[in-house]
């Protein structure tokens, strides 16, 4: 695979060109941030992922996490090239100022966490988490507890972690067993075993903040019982620093198939002393900000892999020579035509850029949509980017990483039998992006939070809402020829969506099950169509850069011909999905489980 490169002119195109940051830097009344400001970031951030972390990044997979007594060692240049990134202020950029940080809008930073990830996403996942805990102590930690941990966690000094999962349980947190047991003082004992605990234990950092999902004794059943601890591996000294060693330890750490060099681990606590963030039995509504921060985080993971798929992919297709273009001889003094001429290696690698660009503008729009649901002085505009962003999160997590995953697998593809050959580092790619689909809710589960809470709990209003963003567009742009074929099947899909989504809902007031059995189709349709809005926004703003003569024609011109290759290719995949959905339930359920085999 060749050296990552950032793409950097489409990181502008979707920050500048197409969400019009500083319009909406400016709307925030953020005057100090403007796209002068993010670029010299974007530059600084590229040359830290392409020169410090990309060349990591095959060596960490061979390599590995060490575990020793407890230890965690992580692959050779991993701790230095996290020395440099605290050294460089990076992890403070989005704090609060009262706790050290830059103060610096979500959206600002949501590129470097691109590079960073997609030069080494196993590197990135160690700081990835910290952010994560900083957000939800600053959102529900007391004032105590925020000067105890967010100084050293906001300079990147020390580093959170994420501790939701146990062995019996991953999905279904109602019936997590950890214990918190109150000791007096206002702090707790807390006993019980984590499994799958990304940078649970690491040489990177001083101390690590782990924050755990535990349960009060005689705490209600379910999810109404499950309470937030902080829980420090090392407890502070008063002064800022670290003290005495907390009854937390890693037991071992996970063999796994992919994203090797990011500790995954089991971690035991015996009897250590946590303290209670947020209200007693509410912890699972205070960790909602760490896993909605943690899934657009994943969401970056699926842009990542299909912008690595289609990197990879496109040096090796001008390269690579076999056979003639169908067409008549392209490289006629050669021995062969370079297998970019061939169509199905041109829907491959147009269906990976299509994935990497279309992803990024999703994601950077769920960013910009942070930005207004912090900082709108609008009650009502920071109401409605709320909602969006919540019906957003879940196809931004698992659409973008479902299809993040198939385009890995293309750049596997279009390399033939040598991607599969480690050398080239394509087969890492799919083993790297293959947990994204996995955690931070599957798939499954991420759809039923799609169709389950966040439309049909809403009455369908959710969607609505974005339907009608989407039928402005649609309506706007209606009159411009150039754009027809791209705006009207958009503008089709767009009102199919509301009417199968009453279908659905009919058919789920007669059987609940329903829901399930249409969820995972129904994200995926989403995702198509979400998808589709954002690349006919792209094209519909490289028309109006070529129509000013802005220059950089190639570029635009690119653009606008991807979004007539997702249009007229990729978004009919959702009909397919739909015509699932039509297919019904009582497929899915006639066979009796001891059935299924023999
Ligand atoms: C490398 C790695 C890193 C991780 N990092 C962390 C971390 O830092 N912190 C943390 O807490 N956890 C972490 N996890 C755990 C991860 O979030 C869980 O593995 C994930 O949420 C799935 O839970 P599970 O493995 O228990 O699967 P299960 O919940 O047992 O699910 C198994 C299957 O059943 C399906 N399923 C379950 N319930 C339903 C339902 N109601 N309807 C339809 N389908 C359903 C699921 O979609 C899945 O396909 C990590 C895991 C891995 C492998």
């Amino acid at each position: 695979m060749p050296d990552y490169k950032a793409p950097l002119r489409d990181m502008r195109f979707v920050l500048n060109e197409v969400l019009d940051l500083d319009g909406h830097y400016a709307k925030l009344g953020l005057e100090e941030v403007n796209s002068e400001l993010l670029n010299a970031f974007l530059e600084e951030g590229a040359k830290f992922a392409e020169n410090e972390l990309a060349p990591l990044n095959r060596s960490g997979d061979e390599e590995g996490c060490h575990f020793e007594n407890g230890v965690v060692t992580t692959p050779k240049g991993f701790k230095e090239a996290y020395a440099k990134y605290v050294e460089g202020g990076w992890p403070a950029m989005g704090g609060d100022p009262e706790f050290g940080g830059q103060g610096l809008p979500g959206s600002s930073s949501i590129a470097i966490s691109e590079m960073t990830g997609t030069a080494n996403w196993s590197w990135s996942m160690y700081p990835g988490l910290s952010h994560g805990a900083v957000a939800t102590i600053e959102a529900h930690g007391t004032d105590e507890q925020k000067n105890a941990y967010l100084p050293k966690l906001t300079s990147g000094e020390w580093t959170g972690t994420m501790c939701l999962t146990e062995p019996h349980c991953g999905s279904d947190l109602g019936i997590l067993k950890t214990k918190a047991e109150p000791q007096g003082d206002g702090s707790y004992a807390i006993t019980g075993t984590k499994i799958f605990i990304s940078a649970g234990e690491h040489d990177m950092a001083e101390n690590i903040v782990h924050i755990v999902l535990a349960r009060l004794p005689d705490a209600p059943k379910g999810t109404k019982g499950i309470s937030l601890f902080i829980v420090p591996k090392f407890h502070t000294d008063g002064n800022g620093g670290v003290g005495e060693r907390n009854g937390v330890t890693c037991g071992s750490i996970e063999h796994k198939m992919g994203i090797k060099a990011s500790a995954t681990c089991v971690m035991n606590f015996d009897g250590a002393t946590g303290y209670l963030i947020g209200p007693e039995n509410k912890g699972l509504n205070c960790m909602f900000t760490f896993m909605n921060f943690a899934r657009l985080g994943t969401a970056i993971q699926g842009v990542a892999h299909a912008e690595l798929g289609f990197q990879g992919g496109l040096a090796y297709a001008k390269e690579r020579l076999a056979m003639r273009s169908l067409a008549g001889p392209k490289n006629p003094d050669g021995p062969a035509d370079p297998i970019i001429v061939h169509p199905d290696v041109r829907r491959m690698l147009l269906t990976s850029k299509a994935f990497a660009e279309g992803g990024r503008a999703l994601v950077y729009l769920c960013a910009q949509l942070g930005d207004q649901v912090k900082l709108a002085q609008d009650d009502e505009e920071r109401k409605q980017a709320d909602d969006l962003m919540a019906l957003l999160t879940p196809i931004a997590k698992a659409f973008v990483t479902e299809v993040g995953l198939e385009a890995a697998n293309h750049g596997v593809q279009i390399y033939g039998g040598h991607g599969f050959i480690r050398e080239w580092g394509m087969e890492q790619n799919v083993r790297d992006a293959r947990i994204s689909t996995l955690y931070e809710g599957t798939t499954g589960i991420q759809a039923l939070d799609l169709l389950g809470r966040k439309v049909m709990m809403t009455q369908g209003q959710a969607l609505r809402n974005f339907t009608k963003i989407v039928h402005k567009f649609c309506e706007a742009h209606g009159d411009n020829a150039d754009l027809k074929e791209l705006v009207e099947p958009l503008a089709a899909y767009n009102k199919e969506w509301g009417e199968m989504t009453q279908a659905v809902g009919m058919q789920a007031m007669q059987n609940p099950e329903y829901v399930g059995g249409a969820a995972v189709d129904y994200l995926m349709y989403s995702g198509y169509v979400t998808l589709a809005y954002l690349w006919a926004r792209m094209a519909a703003k490289a028309q109006e850069q070529l129509a000013a003569g802005a220059g950089d024609e190639d570029f635009y011109k690119a653009k606008i011909s991807t979004a007539r290759f997702y249009m007229k290719r990729i978004l009919p995949r959702a009909a397919g999905h739909k015509g699932a959905i039509e297919g019904g339930l009582d497929c899915m359920m006639e066979l009796d489980a001891e059935h299924f085999a023999f």
